[in-house]
């Protein structure tokens, strides 16, 4: 994981510059000075070099900056003017323009420095902590590691990720030493980097100029050789360098245009036809076009294409149509399901696999879905949300569910409750999934929104629940009228509301066992269902219920923290999640008949 090049603290040689280790460090250090230093003068320069990186590093320092970088987490990043300027031209040139002020306020937005690619701020600190110290720093730990166990983490995602924020920003700040440096740390590592994490590479390199002639044309040699089909290539790369890939394939014999067996499977009409009309989420119109050419879906990969580059609803309407293979294959050999674990949307993985993907069909090169989704997966980002507790973020979510869709029989189908129940027992299950839905949606914001959105359940209307604590249950207290008004009638918007619900908490079950556990402990308790109702509470009850969240936001953060081992272990045992929800106790205390 270390860079081998040399490092200039002049900004002349490179080639000619001696390279000295540090004992110290991992970095490799290298000094170029007209004559050989001896041991004093490079422990002299060593220690400029740390005093200087500690004028980034440390906040003692932050007193006497006088400007700085906000990243586009809205972090900000003491700078300090002289140094940079001294460093790089570029921000000489953005630090002397009249119209930037005075004093710490002087405010730098990385985006507008950066302009046309995001740079996020470990690359932004490397980038500085050249700058500072003359020294390249080792690639930072957990930025620059995926989540696969099986990786050696030298060419995934995050660290081509990683890489091209650097090489783009060093471009961009004119700092060419460093330019040239990533340039070739990104050559060494090419041949092992995946075909569509080239395209991010020739994409950054393709923006860096000249300076990155040689990297541009080693991608575009690999890129020509490869599988990657015209589609993909014009969704990635601008038109310039795709019409450059197809051309070299022609001269190289390798592509006929206009025929489905060459290289770069170049889309007939009707399938350009499809894909423009999936462009615009126009799926009625890809059922005119269906009928109209006698095509089909899966001959078009217009799932493919929609699962890669749609509106997550578009893909659930193509499925809707039932007309396509869900385990179909692109000429790469990739399922549709590969797309989506490259794509990570959890909606569209989990609408996929509802549909019955197989999580478990690898690619041609002996990948699974969950491997792909890891090896894109930041190990920082991953692992800070479980620690914090905070609201999972996409990727977690994608990894979670391929991780629980393989453990189960992914042919379950569609879940249904079974809706044979009338009258009371109906109006308490109504209550039951409405105010379990209701608890979920606090407690576990995205997880919900996934399987809701999935269930349809925004278009069934929410049954009115005031006034249901255990307590007006019990005495079938009358207090809204719909609900508790005697005999209760089974109406159809009822029915819709209830499929809705119980495929909401169904697929909850199936796919977050995590929550559900949670759910079931909270909603098995006595008082909790009082938790629900927001209508006009007494300050004293506002006040309990205020400590009963805060309560529950304990069992909640336990939960998150439950390390992923454990979730493994409990896996072979979490079948009783998957039981579907049965009877209401006759007390009115709501419960789950197990
Ligand atoms: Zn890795």
């Amino acid at each position: 994981m270390e860079f081998k090049a040399g490092v200039s603290v002049s900004n002349d040689v490179v080639s000619n510059s001696n390279c000295y280790s540090n004992s110290n460090s991992s970095t490799i250090s290298c000094i170029a000075l007209s004559h050989y230093p001896s041991p004093p003068d490079i422990s002299a320069l060593t220690r400029l070099s740390d005093n200087l990186e500690s004028i980034l590093d440390s906040a003692d320092f932050d007193f006497f900056a006088d400007a700085k970088i906000v990243v586009n987490t809205g972090r900000e990043v003491p700078v300090h003017r002289c140094i940079l300027s001294a460093r790089s031209s570029f921000f000489k040139n953005v630090f002397s323009a009249k119209d930037i002020g005075s004093g710490s306020a002087v405010r730098f937005e990385l985006k507008e420095l950066a302009k046309e690619y995001d740079v996020g701020l470990d690359s932004l600190l490397a980038v500085l902590g050249y700058l500072y110290s003359g020294k390249l720093r080792s690639l930072p730990k957990g930025v620059c590691a995926c989540v696969d166990d099986a990786c050696a983490h030298v060419s995934c995602r995050p660290v081509v990720d990683f890489i091209v924020e650097v090489l783009y920003a060093s471009a961009t700040f004119e700092i060419s030493e460093l330019v040239s440096l990533y340039q070739r740390h990104l050559l060494d590592i090419l041949e092992k980097v995946c075909i569509d994490d080239i395209l991010v590479v020739l994409y950054v390199a393709n923006m860096c100029g000249k300076a990155c002639e040689r990297l541009v044309g080693r991608c575009v040699e690999i890129i020509v050789k490869s599988d990657a089909d015209v589609v993909t290539l014009e969704k990635a790369l601008p038109q310039h360098t795709v019409k450059l890939i197809t051309d070299s394939r022609l001269a190289l014999g390798l592509d006929r245009p206009q025929c489905n067996t060459s290289v770069s499977h170049f889309p007939d009409k009707h399938t350009k036809r499809i894909h423009r009309a999936l462009d615009s989420d126009d799926v009625e119109l890809v059922r005119m076009l269906l009928k109209e050419a006698h095509a089909n879906l899966d001959d078009a990969y217009a799932l493919h294409y929609a699962v890669a580059y749609c509106d997550a609803k578009t893909t659930t309407e193509l499925l809707d149509l039932g007309l396509a293979d869900v385990n179909c294959r692109n000429l790469r050999g990739y399922t549709v399901l590969h797309v989506a674990a490259m794509r990570k949307e959890p909606k569209i993985i989990v609408s996929l696999l509802t549909k019955g993907a197989r999580p478990s069909d690898l690619t041609l090169d002996g990948r699974k879905a969950i491997q792909i989704t890891k090896r894109l997966t930041r190990a920082a980002d991953f692992f800070k949300s479980n620690d914090e507790g905070k609201s999972s973020s996409n990727d977690r979510l994608c990894i979670e569910i391929l991780e629980q869709a393989e453990r189960r029989d992914p042919l379950l189908g569609e879940a249904s409750l079974s809706l044979a129940m009338a009258g009371d027992d109906l109006r308490m299950k109504l209550l039951y999934l409405e105010n379990r839905v209701g608890l979920a949606k606090y407690l576990f914001p995205m997880e919900a929104k996934v399987v809701m959105d999935i269930s349809q359940i925004d278009g069934a209307s929410e049954f009115p629940i005031g006034g249901i604590s255990s307590k007006d249950l019990a005495s079938s207290k009358r207090t809204t009228v719909d609900l508790n008004e005697a005999p209760f009638k089974i109406k159809e918007e009822h029915l819709l509301r209830l499929q809705a619900l119980s495929r909401t908490v169904e697929l909850g079950k199936r796919f977050f066992p995590r929550c559900s556990e949670v759910l079931n402990k909270i909603m098995d308790g006595d008082d909790i269902s009082q938790l629900a109702y927001t209508g006009d509470d007494t300050p004293e009850l506002r006040l309990w219920k205020r400590r009963r969240y805060m309560e529950l936001q304990e069992v909640l953060s336990k939960a998150f923290n439950e390390d992923k081992e454990e979730f493994d272990r409990s896996a072979m045992s979490s079948s009783s999640s998957s039981t579907s929800i049965g009877v209401v106790r006759s007390n009115g205390k709501l419960t789950l008949n197990q």
